[in-house]
């Protein structure tokens, strides 16, 4: 689905994001994961469209969306995002958030699918309700549920748990991942928390002053660390 050849990105005369390369598979969860600053954002914008890269390709579906000379804007690339700061729309009851993404469909079969959203994230009940007053995990799913609606060819997520406290981290990630597994949706989740990106991800690519150090899944990254940096940050939550 996703494929990255020789990525660079650059702000000015800043290099960024340095040759980095990787795959996803159609269904897969792929995670960026490294230190704060080492362009795990940043990449993640030019995989969505936002920023251009100076080197490189990034191809969707087998078609390139940014190259040099190549720039596929944001609203064409069928591209899902979550990020950090919730944002759900205060105004905007749970149901409406969801559908506002959906408003080309009819009105029938718009309500259809944001009750089979709120199904699949859990929060039926929460329809009516403004995102005030909903848990900060309650507003990540509804987050991810307004995500989905369109039907994203891919998902992208920045740090979708860090305002969480642990405890709900704690069931909300292998809950998240359930999601995507089931709906076979191809998502890659920025962390810089390695327990969290072994609990969602197929595979994760281990970032270090905008160069990929590894990109395998997480048992592999555990066990056989390629790299000095890798071995490091991997063993230090342990
Ligand atoms: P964090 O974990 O803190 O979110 P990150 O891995 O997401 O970090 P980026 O936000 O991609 O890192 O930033 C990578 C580098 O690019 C940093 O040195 C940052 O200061 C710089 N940077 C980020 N955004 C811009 C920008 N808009 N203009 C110039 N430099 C930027
Ligand atoms: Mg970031």
């Amino acid at each position: 689905v996703l494929t990255l050849d020789s990525v660079d990105v650059s702000y000015g005369d800043h290099r960024v994001v340095k040759q980095v390369s990787l795959h996803l598979e159609n269904g897969q969860v792929g995670c960026l994961l490294g230190p704060s600053g080492c362009g795990k954002s940043t990449l993640l914008r030019a995989i969505a469209g936002f920023e251009s890269v100076t080197n490189g390709t990034i191809a969707l579906h087998g078609k390139t969306v940014s190259s040099q000379s190549k720039q596929v804007p944001p609203e064409l690339r069928n591209i899902g995002m979550v990020f950090q700061d919730i944002a759900l729309f205060p105004h905007l009851t749970v149901a409406e958030n969801i559908a506002f993404g959906i408003q080309s469909l009819g009105s029938e079969r718009r309500l259809e699918r944001v009750k089979e959203l709120l199904q699949l994230v859990g929060l039926e009940h929460t329809s009516d309700r403004y995102p005030s007053s909903l848990s900060g995990g309650q507003q990540q799913r509804i987050a991810l549920a307004r995500a989905l609606a369109p039907k994203p060819s891919l998902l992208l997520m920045d740090e979708p748990f860090s305002g969480l406290d642990a405890t709900l981290k704690e069931t909300l990630v292998p809950d998240i991942r359930r999601i995507l597994v089931k709906e076979n949706i191809t998502a890659i989740v920025v962390t810089h928390d390695q327990l969290e990106a072994f609990a969602i991800a197929d595979k994760v690519a281990v970032m270090n002053e905008g160069c990929l150090e590894q990109y395998s899944a997480p048992f592999e990254l555990y066990h056989l660390p390629e790299t000095r940096f890798v071995a490091d940050f991997i063993g230090q939550g342990d």
